[in-house]
């Protein structure tokens, strides 16, 4: 039996990426949207997303890419990757996601900044791991957040990343019930 099923977000992890965050990643994934995951490479080289004039990679033709290639079974897919990632109109980007869609994709290049010298990896996975779960959160149809604690918070800095919590506010954790209800609904 395939270990996929329609409950599994897959994690793909794009070329040569440090696997540390990864555990906290999927503990947190399972813990707030019930799902499990699975670790599964795809994609190894996304050149041909990549801007020669910025020296960036424009992450929403990374998006299409891997929602054209992720296993028709799988849930949803979470790209992550090392590289700069960008969207025309912003300097720099965190992280995509296809609203209500299937694929979301995250940087830890950025993620990397004023770590501070007290536990840097420890700082770095709580990042990694929110805005894993925040673009998530938005291929499960969550908008922005008002509330500067709640993970789907949009975050400008650094700093309002490090200031958010791992955590859904209880607002948006009905939004999510409700969204997951109608996924379950659709598979029967
Ligand atoms: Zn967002
Ligand atoms: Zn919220």
């Amino acid at each position: 039996m395939s270990p996929l099923s329609r409950h599994t977000i897959v994690i793909s992890p794009i070329g040569d990426f440090d696997s540390v965050p990864l555990t906290k990643v999927r503990s947190d994934i399972s813990e707030i949207f019930g799902c499990s995951t699975e670790i599964i490479p795809i994609i190894e080289d996304i050149a041909f997303a990549f801007d020669p004039k910025r020296h960036q990679y424009l992450s929403t033709a990374i998006l299409e890419t891997f929602a054209n290639t992720m296993p028709a079974e799988a849930l949803k897919l979470l790209a992550v990757t090392s590289e700069d990632l960008f969207i025309p109109i912003l300097t720099y980007v965190y992280g995509e996601a296809q609203l209500g869609g299937k694929a979301c994709i995250i940087s830890t290049c950025r993620l990397q900044e004023g770590l501070s010298p007290i536990n840097p990896m420890d700082a770095l996975v709580a990042r990694v791991a929110k805005e894993a779960v925040h673009e998530l959160g938005h291929t499960f149809n969550l908008r922005h957040c008002k509330d500067p604690v709640c993970i789907m918070h949009y975050c400008r800095s650094i700093e309002d990343v490090d200031r958010k919590s791992n955590q859904l506010c209880r607002y948006c954790r009905i939004l999510l019930s409700d969204e997951v209800k109608k996924l379950s609904g659709e598979s029967g």
